[in-house]
Order: C-alpha cells, then sequence, then structure tokens
C-alpha cells in the first residue's frame, strides 16, 4: 500500500460501525507531506453518551466482566497476534498519521503494542484478593474488581502504543473501555477496534470515538457514567480534567509532560552518552513525553559534547517518511510547528547558543530541523518548559551537587539520565534524582513490567505499565463473614 485509500471512518461503538450522530466528520493529514490522509466519524456529546452506555451495558451483562482470566487473556493474547499479522500494515498507517519514519515505528511502536497486549495477558489469569485474617472468628477477605468502565483518552505521539498501555490492563482487569483518540490521529485507534472485535472481544467492551478534546473528551470526562479516566497529554488539560472529575470524586490517573535531565558526569562514557543524548532529544521530533530535553553536561566536557551531538544532529534527514533515508519525521501539525520555532526564538533571545546544523528543511511538511543550545542556563524558558520538539537545552555544570539541585528544580518529574562509570556514585545520584523512572547509563527505553509515570505536579498522578496499573484499574472490595459471634 503506497499511500491510504481515501476512505470514511465510522465511529465503534456497541460494535457497530456508525457514523456521528450529528454526521460530522473530521480530516486527518500526514504531517510529513500535508496530503489529506481520510475523513472520520467526529464524535460529540451524544456519540460519547452512546459509547459509555454500551460500555455500562456490556459491564453490567457480562460476558467479558465475568469471563475467566484465561477467556480474557486468550484474547488479548489474539488480539496481539491480530496486530502481528497487521503489523505492516498498521506501521504504515501509524507512519502516515502521527509523521513517524517507518523504520522507527517498526522498531518503536508496534512491538511496544504487541509486547503490552501479551504482556497484560499473562496477568489476566493471575489477579487473586487475598484472605486477611483481620479478627478471631471472622472469615475476612479482599475481592479484586474491575474498576468499571474506563475512559481512556490518549494524545498524537504514540497514539497506538499509548492506547494500547491503557487498554491491555483495563481489559485484563474486566474493565470495559471508551478510548478517544486525538483528533489528529485516531486511525490506528479505528483499526485497533476493528481487530479486538476480530480477536473476540464482546461487543461494547472497547468503544473507539475520534472527537475534539474539548467536545468529546470534555463530554467524556463529565460522563456519570465513567468510572474511572485514564488520561495521558498536556498539563494542563490534565489538571482541567483532574478538577472536572473533582466535582463527582472520579478516578483520574494523569500521564502528563516532562522536562527530562539528563546528567553527564566527567567520567562518563564519552560516545554512548552522545548517542542516547542525541536519541533521546531527537527520536520522534522530539515528541516524547520523557524526551531528554534537558542535557546536564560537565564543564570539562561540554564544548567537545557540544561538537559531537551537533555531529550527530547533521547526520539526521528530514522528509518524507515512507522514505528508508528518513531519520527526522515532522512536527505533528502547523501549530506544533510555530510552538517549537517560537522556542527556537526564545531561547535565543534569552542568550544560549543556539546551533542549527546546515541541512535542507523541506518546505512541504511540519519539519523543524534538530536544534542544540549549548552554554544555556536552567532558569531560561528552555530549560524550564516542554517544548515538544527535537530541541536540546544543554546546561554545564561543575559539580554533581549541583547538577541533581538543578535536575530537581523542575515542575517536571517523569524520568532522567544519568552517566557515569562509578557504579556507587550511579546508585547514591539516581536515589536524589526526583523522577518517576531514573536511567543510568542509557536514555529512553521502557518496559511493560515497569510503572511509568510521574511523581505529580506536571508530569501528572497515578502509573501506567507493571503491577501497578493492575491497582489502577481494579477495585478492592472488602468481605466479611462473621463465623462466630
Ligand atoms: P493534549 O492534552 O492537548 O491532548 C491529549 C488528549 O486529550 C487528546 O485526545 C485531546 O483530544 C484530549 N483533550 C484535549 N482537551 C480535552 C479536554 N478539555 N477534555 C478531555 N480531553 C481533552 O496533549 P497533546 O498535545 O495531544 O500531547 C502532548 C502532551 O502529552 C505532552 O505534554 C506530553 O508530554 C504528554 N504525553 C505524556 C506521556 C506520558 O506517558 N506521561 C506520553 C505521551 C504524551
Amino acid at each position: 500500500m503506497d499511500r491510504l485509500p481515501l476512505i470514511h471512518h465510522r465511529l465503534l461503538i456497541d460494535g457497530e460501525r456508525l457514523p456521528a450522530a450529528e454526521g460530522r466528520t473530521h480530516e486527518t493529514f500526514n504531517p510529513a507531506t500535508e496530503e489529506l490522509l481520510a475523513q472520520f466519524a467526529l464524535a460529540d456529546a451524544s456519540d460519547v453518551d452512546l459509547a459509555v452506555r454500551a460500555a455500562r451495558r456490556a459491564l453490567e451483562a457480562g460476558p467479558w466482566s465475568r469471563a475467566t482470566g484465561a477467556e480474557r487473556a486468550r484474547v488479548l493474547n489474539r488480539l496481539a497476534d491480530l496486530l502481528e499479522r497487521e503489523r505492516e500494515d498498521l506501521v504504515l498507517l501509524e507512519s502516515l498519521d502521527a509523521g513517524k519514519p517507518l523504520a522507527a515505528t517498526r522498531r518503536q511502536d508496534l512491538p511496544a503494542a504487541i509486547e503490552c497486549l501479551r504482556y497484560y495477558a499473562g496477568w489476566a489469569d493471575k489477579l487473586a484478593g487475598e484472605v486477611v485474617p483481620a479478627r478471631p472468628g471472622a472469615l475476612t477477605y479482599v475481592r479484586r474488581e474491575p474498576v468499571g468502565v474506563v475512559a481512556a483518552i490518549v494524545p498524537w505521539n504514540f497514539p497506538l502504543m499509548n492506547a494500547v498501555w491503557k487498554i491491555a490492563p483495563a481489559l485484563a482487569c474486566g474493565c470495559t473501555v471508551v478510548l478517544k483518540p486525538a483528533e489528529l490521529t485516531p486511525l490506528s485507534a479505528l483499526r485497533l477496534g476493528e481487530l479486538a472485535l476480530e480477536a473476540g472481544l464482546p461487543a461494547g467492551v472497547l468503544n473507539v470515538i475520534p472527537g475534539l478534546g474539548t467536545e468529546a473528551g470534555q463530554a467524556l470526562v463529565e460522563h456519570p457514567g465513567v468510572d474511572k479516566i485514564a488520561f495521558t497529554g498536556s498539563p494542563a488539560v490534565g489538571k482541567r480534567i483532574m478538577a472536572t472529575a473533582a466535582a463527582r470524586c472520579a478516578k483520574v490517573s494523569l500521564e502528563l509532560g516532562g522536562k527530562s535531565a539528563s546528567i553527564v558526569l566527567a567520567d562518563a562514557d564519552f560516545e554512548a552518552a552522545v548517542r542516547a543524548s542525541a536519541s533521546g532529544i531527537f527520536f520522534n521530533a522530539g515528541q516524547v513525553c520523557s524526551a531528554g530535553s534537558r542535557l546536564f553536561v560537565h564543564r570539562r566536557i561540554h564544548d567537545s559534547f557540544i561538537d559531537a551531538l551537533s555531529r550527530r544532529a547533521g547526520r539526521l534527514r528530514m522528509g518524507d517518511t515512507r522514505h528508508a533515508a528518513t531519520t527526522l519525521g515532522p512536527l505533528i501539525s502547523r501549530a506544533q510547528q510555530q510552538r517549537v520555532l517560537a522556542y527556537v526564538e526564545a531561547g535565543t533571545a534569552e542568550g544560549a547558543q543556539c546551533i542549527q546544523p546546515p541541512g535542507e528543511v523541506p518546505t512541504q511538511g511540519f519539519f523543524v530541523p534538530p536544534t542544540i543550545f549549548a552554554g544555556a542556563r536552567n532558569d531560561m524558558r528552555i530549560a524550564r518548559e516542554e517544548i515538544f520538539g527535537p530541541v536540546a537545552t544543554v546546561i554545564p555544570f561543575d559539580d554533581a551537587e549541583e547538577a541533581v539541585a538543578m535536575a530537581n528544580d523542575s515542575a517536571y518529574s517523569l524520568a532522567a539520565g544519568l552517566w557515569t562509570r562509578d557504579v556507587c556514585v550511579a546508585h547514591a545520584l539516581a536515589h536524589r534524582l526526583r523522577a518517576g523512572t531514573v536511567w543510568v547509563n542509557t536514555f529512553g527505553p521502557t518496559s511493560s513490567q515497569l510503572p511509568w509515570g510521574g511523581l505529580g505536579g506536571d508530569s501528572g498522578v497515578g502509573r501506567d505499565l507493571g503491577r501497578s496499573a493492575l491497582d489502577a484499574y481494579t477495585e478492592p472490595r472488602v468481605v466479611w463473614l462473621q463465623l462466630s459471634p
């Protein structure tokens, strides 16, 4: 398939492909070429209501919430099989819709989604409550029940992977789901919904409704039929969602932004640190919540680090994401491109040295060249605010204490990196870095087995992935059976 056929994509509600109630549609474009990819049905509040009601019926009537763990595992594994079968088409779909180089999507997005489905399939028949002997003469035990109807709201930077990070544990736990993908990247989620039906997921268990955040997203968050909101996106929207959910005390988990620091000590493996720092900020054109956008580099190696990082940046090639030579994709939209370019101007105006390697910037598509700010300070806007583009802010330091203090001086707390050959220093500093994940001598890997999330503030609350996500999608419920007076 060279490019997608221009077809009309419909909402998936209660196992049916439906047009939007008001008949509205929206368009999605290839951000690398600005070509129209597809028109899709655009959900509003009435579609949200239909989807939530379908999810509630499916939850209460079964069979999903009453299925055995083994049955749920079988469907999740079958869905993983189907993603493997459709791997190349999904890679293309995701690459075109989200502006990701094909090779990167093949290497990262699809394997991560498949691994996540299989990981939670493995948990589905191992979820157990516990007997807690609270009093003599009583049988007291805790059951672990599905939290209920889950609203999953996800962004555009890893549309399929982020959707699966929420859907896989929710389904493994017996919940039903209404998934709202970002309006900029609805295609892989719609395909995922179709494949889930083919895998044997009963109608209504997974509903997929692309819509605008301020309409469908807001209506979903406000809907009284939703038991839990699982959100990944920006801090501003996350805070608004939390405030809305507070009005009815709905459960919320928020995976929000990042301004991840990576500290390169003078004894670091220089080449490895440069290589990982380059991919840490330029992978997915910097549109990564954990992007290593603040690099603290020991002053002794700062200049040579900048040179080596700039050489790596100079080897990146922008262009059509279908071409094998393309290693740096565009930003998702014109608005995002303008926003990032404004930060580049701000960094220069604040007095950091702006380095952009010479090279062709395509005139079609929303490209921003790889950009490095040398000799920056931690109080500059380019060090404090999430840019979400291929822009590295490099800050020199003189001692590790100072670097840790600057790294922790941030509204964000999602992830951090540390480069040193001294294992004692590595452990000591890793424990002091304020981040949900600290990478030592690497930057960026995640695993379905490990919890992922921030420590509050602009990185959000709660965890995706790992065993932690099972707590997010289940409720402990107590039975106290008095055996003797
Ligand atoms: P965004 O907050 O604008 O949108 C995210 C989703 O929320 C979209 O589906 C959008 O339609 C929806 N939305 C928007 N307004 C809404 C509202 N009022 N009510 C309900 N839903 C609404 O975020 P974005 O710009 O699409 O994504 C980028 C952000 O996501 C960055 O801050 C990034 O760091 C963050 N992110 C975090 C993680 C993580 O794991 N922590 C992963 C990926 C992205």
